[in-house]
């Protein structure tokens, strides 16, 4: 007989065994029931009530240089892509972000960038985040701001002088943890064996670790997500942030379109992916992205009620935000820091959670991993 949704969803907050999860996940991931989509969600609220509390965390989001040395092929900023105005905000300019960021309560801040490993690159960031922290220290936040890098695989020295430097969190998206669907996102230089290396080495040197995956790529299965949701978990991922993949016209996996997901679909998946990443995880950080507002005006709410708990308000200037396009359709780039503020705190009052301000909030899964 088929697993009612009700087993499945209880399955998954406590497994009998790995087959019975396995099922359970899959069982999940595939219904298109809304009634049944109903019941993951508020399982994945309850879950999120039990283990993390109803606050929402802020973490406001620069994206400070679109320069890129790598060529992922879903990526819009990636290097070969000739149409993008390439641009690097200043130290000075991402200090001001740092500071409006502190001034508003967000409490933390994510640096994020393309790929770039030169010296001048590990140089500049390593004097941005000791600044950032050196200037945000008030009596309000006696640490600074809590910092987290988004910025790619880089060497184990380079992870250690920016931790060194006061960055204690980090995000690198494994994007897929199937082989043969790595090979189809990323050119051969790129492996997935040394980004699982890369997230080894910062859980080893002590950061907070972030992954996760985009979902709905042409040629992605439900069984493929099951088994990324099981790499979190035996990996002891701290933090996720995970969203539906949106072609970008300008890149080589544009002429695959959206393979055999329709877009409804992705984003079903993404959300219920949320759920379930929540249920099996329980006290990890989620993060609802702004690649799920991109496919539905109330994405991210969706996201908070599937058991996400950080939204990403994005500090970038207005006039590079339509330089830092990932894929087509990205949300709020004609708007402004403060829009974003206003805009955001309404959306998480509206689905009945509290806004964190002035707290690092960090993923009780680390400290409880400790
Ligand atoms: N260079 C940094 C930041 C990458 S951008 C790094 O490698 O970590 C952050 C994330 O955007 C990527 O990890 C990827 O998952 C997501 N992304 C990129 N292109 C996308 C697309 N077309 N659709 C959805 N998400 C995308």
């Amino acid at each position: 007989m088929a697993m009612t949704i009700t087993d499945a969803i209880d399955c998954v907050g406590a497994p009998p065994d790995e087959a019975a999860l396995r099922a359970a996940l899959t069982r999940i991931l595939s219904t298109s029931d809304a009634d049944e989509r109903e019941s993951v969600w508020r399982a994945a609220s309850r879950g999120l009530l039990e283990n993390c509390g109803d606050k929402v965390y802020y973490r406001g989001l620069v994206e400070f240089s679109n320069r890129c040395s790598l060529n992922c092929y879903y990526c819009g900023i990636r290097a070969g892509n000739e149409g993008v105005e390439r641009y690097t905000l200043s130290h000075d300019a991402i200090l001001d972000a740092a500071r409006f960021c502190a001034a508003s309560g967000y409490g933390s801040i994510v640096l994020q960038s393309g790929e770039r490993r030169d010296a001048g690159f590990v140089d500049f960031v390593e004097a941005v985040v000791r600044d950032i922290k050196r200037e945000t220290v008030s009596d309000i936040l006696p640490q600074g701001l809590g910092v987290t890098l988004c910025v790619g695989e880089q060497s184990r020295e380079t992870y250690e002088r920016f931790l060194a430097a006061g960055a204690h969190r980090y995000l690198l998206r494994i994007e897929t943890t199937n082989a043969e669907l790595f090979v189809r996102l990323h050119p051969e230089s790129q492996g997935l064996d040394r980004r699982l290396e890369c997230l080894q080495v910062l859980q080893d040197v002590g950061y907070q670790v972030g992954t996760g995956v985009m979902i709905g790529v042409p040629g992605q299965t439900v069984e493929m997500l099951v088994g990324d949701l099981l790499f979190f978990r035996d990996f002891g991922i701290d933090m996720i942030g995970m969203g539906p993949y949106i072609p970008h016209p300008d890149v080589p996996m544009a002429a695959e379109g959206r393979g055999e997901w329709a877009s409804d679909d992705a984003y079903r998946t993404g959300l219920l992916m949320v759920a379930c990443a929540r249920l099996l995880l329980k006290d990890v950080n989620i993060a609802a992205t702004t690649a799920l507002q991109a496919l539905d005006p109330e994405g991210r709410e969706r996201g908070l009620e599937h058991g996400a708990n950080v939204i990403m308000p994005t500090l970038t200037p207005t006039e590079q935000r339509g330089n830092y396009l990932l894929y087509e359709g990205k949300p709020c780039v004609d708007e402004g820091r403060e829009d974003c503020r206003v805009c955001l705190s309404a959306r998480i009052l509206g689905v009945g959670r509290m806004v964190a301000y002035n707290e690092w909030g960090d993923s009780r899964h680390f400290h409880s991993r400790q």
